[in-house]
């Protein structure tokens, strides 16, 4: 019989310690450089590629733990260790995912390890879906993918915003629409392999947090990719398109929710980091409290200061099991009738937000400069309540859910 527990099993605890040892030891000794520099630091990958964390088979290994928790545990190290390294470390995984969900066998085979090179020459790759006038609205996507059937060619034309790793990435993974009447159902995801002429990088964001990690404009033009690159192939795309032609017809909302599925499913993911940054500004708060003295006793000694302290590690538990609630179900198939899984992005983001400048408070002086690390904290925090949907959009689809009703 299957017993409940809360407890990770002895491998689940090796990865998390061997990962939290990557962070504390390189990571966040590093994160201090990186932020003021505001590159990709290549250096620190590299390192991550050495021992194999940086790999496609640590994150196909971590996702195939059969209780889910294999990738919070370690997306919650990684950015306990810092959030601008750690999203240039797992950004790749962001485009993988993308091949993972849509692409054939074929063509994850060719395209995913191409995404992460190898130990000597590390890659990363970029997933490009938001757009100027298309973040929250993804039906407003303008970006074109048309068929050239002559040459067997797809051609895309358009501008994406805010990609991760865009235009140093090798491999892109675009989303674009294939037919502008069935909003987010007529989008299909391309490859464009690596030196595409045509796709280009537009801006580089100087950015309020997470600035180790590059977030930039991918201009595409006239780029021609072959056929073999829409992800799923041409036969599914008109399948698939088909079908959408129907559903919209006859049942349009049955649709949109089925689409939704996905996104229940790689939220939980971006609570799990929020809950790393947290909990890291949770541990240099509670250590300054229990060592800086005022009024000649340490600062924990007021019930202000301890009360908060309490507050932020209840909210940062209750984040966490939100997240590992959310995962599990994701690994076990459950269906997520309530948006667990927007509820655990929604719940997490909002308290890395809150614990975070709790953290500048309790540091006073201190908290305020770049001496201590919860002021890059503060700043890396405020990214995860705005990407991979924005708190509303998150409380948009929970009351969505739970209502049955299309809430404006
Ligand atoms: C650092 C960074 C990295 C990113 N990485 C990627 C990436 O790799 N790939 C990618 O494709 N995208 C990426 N994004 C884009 C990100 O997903 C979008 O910024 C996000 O979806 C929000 O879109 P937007 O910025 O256009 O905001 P908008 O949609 O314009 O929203 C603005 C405000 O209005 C609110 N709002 C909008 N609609 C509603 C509504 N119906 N009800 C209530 N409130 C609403 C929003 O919640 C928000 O507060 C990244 C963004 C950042 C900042």
């Amino acid at each position: 019989m299957a017993e409940f527990t809360m407890e990770l099993n002895d491998e689940q605890k090796e990865v998390r310690d061997w990962v939290h040892g990557f962070a504390a030891d390189v990571m966040r000794p590093a994160a201090a450089e990186w932020d003021e520099r505001e590159e990709t630091p290549w250096p620190v990958i590299q390192e991550a590629a050495k021992i194999g964390l940086y790999s496609l088979d640590f994150y196909a290994q971590q996702f195939f733990d059969p209780t889910g928790l294999g990738i919070p545990m370690a997306l919650e190290e990684l950015f306990w260790g810092d959030a601008g390294i750690g999203l240039s470390i797992v950004g790749t995984g962001l485009a993988a995912v993308g091949v993972l969900a849509n692409g054939t066998e074929e063509q994850i085979g060719t395209w995913v390890p191409q995404m992460y090179g190898d130990v000597n020459d590390v890659k990363v790759a970029a997933f490009c879906s938001s757009e100027p006038d298309a973040g929250s609205d993804v039906a407003s996507m303008r970006t074109r993918a048309v068929y050239d059937a002559a040459k067997d060619e797809w051609v895309l034309n358009g501008t994406k915003t805010w990609a991760t790793n865009g235009g140093i990435a090798d491999v892109h993974v675009v989303v674009a629409v294939v037919d502008a009447e069935l909003g987010s159902k007529g989008h299909a995801s391309f490859i464009v392999p690596p030196r595409t002429p045509g796709l280009s990088q537009g801006q580089k964001f100087k950015k309020h947090g997470i600035r180790a990690s590059h977030t930039a404009e991918v201009v595409l033009e006239d780029v021609r990719v072959p056929g073999h690159c829409l992800l799923g192939g041409k036969e599914k795309l008109d399948e698939r398109l088909a079908r959408a032609r129907e559903a919209v017809k006859s049942d349009g909302e049955r649709v949109k929710n089925a689409a939704m599925a996905t996104f229940e499913a790689s939220r939980p993911a971006v609570g799990a980091m929020a809950v790393g940054t947290a909990r890291a500004a949770y541990e240099e708060a509670m250590e300054y409290a229990r060592t800086r003295t005022q009024f000649g006793r340490p600062i924990i000694d007021n019930q202000g200061v301890a009360f908060q302290l309490a507050d932020m590690r209840t909210q940062i538990d209750a984040a966490r099991l939100l997240v590992w609630r959310a995962s599990w179900m994701a690994a076990t198939g459950k269906p997520f009738t309530s948006a667990e899984g927007s509820m655990s992005k929604l719940f997490a983001s909002e308290v890395a937000k809150k614990v975070t400048a709790q953290a500048v408070q309790i540091l006073g002086g201190n908290g305020f400069t770049r001496e201590y690390p919860v002021e890059r904290m503060h700043r890396d925090a405020a990214i995860y309540t705005i990407f991979e949907g924005t708190s509303e959009i998150q409380r948009l689809v929970i009351a969505r859910t739970l209502a049955g009703v299309p809430i404006r």
